[in-house]
Formats: C-alpha cells, structure tokens, sequence
C-alpha cells in the first residue's frame, strides 16, 4: 500500500480472524476523536483515526509537528482518554476502563521509552530497571534477578548499580528500554526513542526494537526522521490529527 492510499476501514478491521483480532498485542482504533479545551476553542488534534496495529508487527508514526502524533502515541499508551471513539487492545475495550483499571492494564500490558529517557537519577541502573516491577509489587528477588537480567540483555550488566549520569546517552537508553521491558509488555510504545541519539547509538537503540518485534512485541515509535521510519515495516503517516496514509511494507528483514 502506498502513502497517500486510504487507511484501512473498521470493516477491513472486521474481516481479520478473530484470533488476530484479539491476540494480547493487537490494537484495534476504531474512529477515535481526541480534542483538548483551551479556554473557549477547542482543539481536534486526532479526528477519525481507524487503524489496526497487529500484533508483532513495527510501526513508526510520522507526520509534521502538531499533527497529532505524540496525543496518538498517548492515547496508545492509556496516558490519555479519547475524546470519541473505540480503543481495543487484545479485543478488550479501554476506552470503558476506569482510571484504576487503566493504570494497571499500563503497568502490565505496555512498555514505554521516550526521547529524554526519563530516569530516575537517584536510582542505580538495576533499580530504574526493576521500577514497574516494584510498582506492580512482585517480590523482590524475583525483581532484582529480572532486573540483572534484562541490563544484561542490554548489555549493561557490569554498569548495573551505576546511576545513570554516570552513562552514556546510549546506554541510558538502553536502560529505558529494558525498564519498558520488565513488565514483559504486549505493546512497546517510543516516542522518538533516538531523537537525543548520534547515529551509531540509535542504530543501536533501533536494532534492540527490532530485534524485540521479531520477538513478537507490538512496536510503535514516533519519529520525525525518515532514516529511523525505514526500520519499522508500517509507516503511519499523520497530517492535522488525520491519518493521511499507511504504507505497508511487509518484513524488510
Ligand atoms: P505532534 O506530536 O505531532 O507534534 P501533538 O500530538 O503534540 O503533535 O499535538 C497535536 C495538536 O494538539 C497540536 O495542535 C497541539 O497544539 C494540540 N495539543 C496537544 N496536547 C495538547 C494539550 N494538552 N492541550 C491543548 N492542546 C494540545
Ligand atoms: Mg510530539
């Protein structure tokens, strides 16, 4: 398919096996609206945005700044409610979750990394990482050994009671996305997760998401640069909170 084309239509949606439909990491938007009120005006920055992201597959979300990607991104990641619309994500219904419900389904179900990495300074890097285990109160071995384990799966398990000031930008995101990874989420969100990155570093930083989608995670990164889109299979395009097309290229690899 290629940019410019129609997104796919709820009915399209409708015609995956249920299977697809409802597998953990599939993500169904069905017609979603989102405006914000700033004082009088109202603001529409998503506007009938129907798309389906299937499980284990790797998108980026592109578009010009203001279009709507980041309120996309948030509405993805249960950080923010929809104005109007369906949210499914494994065939339940967000949208109709109340505040507890969602936070919990966030803590289990997603994982998310963000440009400036969101760190805990104070904390060493096995602690950052250990943090929505914490939170979701396994117990703390079990926590602590999940934690080395996935610094090392990053490759940092020699900088695991480090703090993170004490890292490079890319090892700190390295940190950010094995935190993500903690809860074994369904769903991995970035928004622009190399955007602070040199080039090699955020090769890196891509060929850890990639290497996660072939794992089977749902990937959805927002990105501004084209070089970055080209790891991902599916480009959403998004233009004054529409979508303005998808283009799917099925596995580059
Ligand atoms: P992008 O990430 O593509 O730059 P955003 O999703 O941040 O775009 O913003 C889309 C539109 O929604 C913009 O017009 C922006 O000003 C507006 N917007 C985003 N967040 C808020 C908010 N909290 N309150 C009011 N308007 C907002
Ligand atoms: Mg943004």
């Amino acid at each position: 398919m290629m940019r410019g084309s129609v997104p796919p239509s709820w009915k399209e949606t409708a015609t995956m096996t249920s299977e697809a439909r409802t597998a953990p990491g599939t993500i169904v938007l069905d017609n979603i609206g989102k405006h914000y009120k700033m004082g009088k005006t109202l603001v529409n920055a998503l506007k009938e945005v129907s798309v389906t992201f299937e499980q284990g597959s790797y998108w980026a979300i592109m578009g010009p700044s203001g279009s709507g990607k980041s309120t996309l991104l948030n509405i993805l990641g249960c950080l923010d409610r929809l104005s109007s619309g369906r949210y499914l994500l494994g065939g339940s219904d967000v949208s109709e979750m109340d505040d507890d419900r969602l936070s919990l389904l966030r803590l289990k179900r997603l994982g998310f990394v963000f440009q400036s990495f969101n760190l805990i300074p104070q904390l060493s890097v096995w602690k950052n990482i250990e943090l929505p285990l914490y939170y979701l109160g396994v117990e703390e071995k079990k926590s602590r050994e999940r934690a080395f384990e996935l610094a090392g799966m990053v490759g940092l398990e020699e900088r695991a009671h480090h703090r993170p000031l004490e890292l490079s930008g890319g090892q700190m995101q390295r940190v950010a996305v094995a935190r993500a990874l903690a809860n074994d989420p369904d769903v991995l969100l970035a928004d622009e997760p190399t955007g602070n990155l040199d080039t090699p570093t955020g090769l890196e930083i891509l060929s850890l998401l990639k290497e996660l989608n072939s794992r089977g995670k749902t990937v959805i990164m927002v990105t501004h640069e084209p070089d970055v889109a080209e790891h991902a299979q599916n480009l959403l395009h998004m233009r004054d909170g529409r979508i303005e097309g998808i283009e799917q290229r099925g596995d580059n690899g």
